[in-house]
């Protein structure tokens, strides 16, 4: 099916043209320079800029796949989790163009669409397999099973993988968002100058919760770190050591515990999805651990990683072609678990 997308959950207002697993157009307005002297994204802020984007935005996608509207099989649009604000300007623009040219209208959870970039960037990707996600507001191993199948094995109980990377940059006073600023810094540092706990989850008999993460603990670790420093040297913070030994402990972690995930459950492809997954230390770690153990790493192109709406069309594509729609009364939900998308579609 060729499914026309708008994606704005956060600070990208996306819309995207995708037939099946074939990208037609992809256009993203990023709001990174305007959310920047913030230091993070203003939730009013973003929804202002995706009305003022999402036109021009549709406009140039439907003309560089040079397409018109009666090829277009159904309108998708992201309807949780996000910003209200944020998802509703693209939600309500999706239902009224379904409802103008007379089109099925699909709701798509943003987390489904960064599984569905893999799908994009191997297209003959077939489940079952692992999607390690690892975004700013999500760390989750998910077991993908089939289209709106899925089961969450691991996540995050306190901070997010980007979220500790964007926390971690601001106190060491290095900017927004932090992610590529580190892994910048990080090649000229040693990630093994100073220790950093990996934050493990204990379980009551003893043990460790296997694919559960915690990254809350490590950034109090990085501020003690900085402080201790500060105090007894003169001389100035070794901001790359620093950087080097966080992003080594945050990238050793992931890998251990979707490595571990992969093995127990016998899945031989690990797919990457979220804007961490561009992070240099991540796949440094995770392509050499996946070689040991004779599994598959799939590393999406960056732009497939970070929000864009060619995910969620894809996965829209793949929905319409199982004859899932969304009823227009559906809405836009600030939080909403992926498993319980699938009871929101009506079939045709
Ligand atoms: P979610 O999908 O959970 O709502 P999001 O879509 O806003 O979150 P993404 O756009 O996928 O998140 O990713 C943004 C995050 O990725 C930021 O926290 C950013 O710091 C991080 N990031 C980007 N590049 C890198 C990198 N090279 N290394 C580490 N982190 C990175
Ligand atoms: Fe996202
Ligand atoms: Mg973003």
């Amino acid at each position: 099916a060729t499914v026309l997308a708008i994606e704005t959950s956060c600070d990208e207002t996306g819309v995207a043209i995708v037939k099946n697993r074939e990208v037609l157009s992809n256009v993203v307005a990023s709001q990174i320079a305007i959310h920047h002297p913030y230091g993070g994204v203003v939730p009013e802020v973003a929804s202002r800029h995706h009305l003022e984007m999402v036109n021009p935005v549709l406009n140039e996608a439907l003309e560089t796949a040079g397409l018109d509207w009666s090829v277009i099989d159904g309108i998708a649009a992201t309807c949780a989790p996000g910003l209200v604000g944020a998802l509703l300007t693209g939600i309500t623009a999706a239902k009224t163009l379904a409802l103008v040219h007379n089109k099925p209208f699909l709701g798509i959870h943003h987390l489904e669409g960064h599984i569905y970039a893999s799908y994009l960037t191997e297209p003959s990707l077939q489940p079952p397999f692992l999607c390690l996600l690892v975004s700013g507001g999500h760390t989750s191993l998910i077991h993908v099973k089939d289209c709106g199948v899925y089961q969450i094995l691991g996540h995050t109980v306190d901070d997010a993988a980007g979220e500790a990377f964007d926390k971690v940059a601001r106190l060491l006073n290095l900017g927004y968002p932090g992610g590529p600023i580190i892994d910048q810094l990080a090649t000229q540092g040693n990630p093994k100058a100073f220790a950093l706990p990996e934050g493990k989850i204990s379980l009551p008999n003893g043990g460790y919760h296997p694919y559960h993460s915690s990254f809350s603990g490590l950034k109090t670790a990085v501020l003690r770190l900085v402080q201790t420093l500060q105090k007894s040297e003169n001389t100035p913070l070794p901001v790359a050591d620093i950087a080097a030994s966080f992003q080594d402990t945050v990238a050793k972690s992931l890998t251990k515990r979707a490595i571990a995930c992969a093995v127990d459950f016998g899945l031989d492809t690990i797919a990457i999805g979220g804007g961490v997954a561009a992070n240099s230390g991540l796949r440094n770690h995770l392509q050499e651990a996946a070689k040991l153990h004779n599994l598959r790493v799939l590393f999406p192109p960056l732009k497939y990683c970070t929000d864009n709406a060619a995910m969620i069309a894809c996965a829209a594509s793949d929905h319409l072609s199982r004859g899932h729609i969304s009823p227009l009364t559906l809405g836009a939900q600030s939080r909403m678990s992926l498993e319980d998308m699938m009871l929101l579609y009506n079939r045709v």
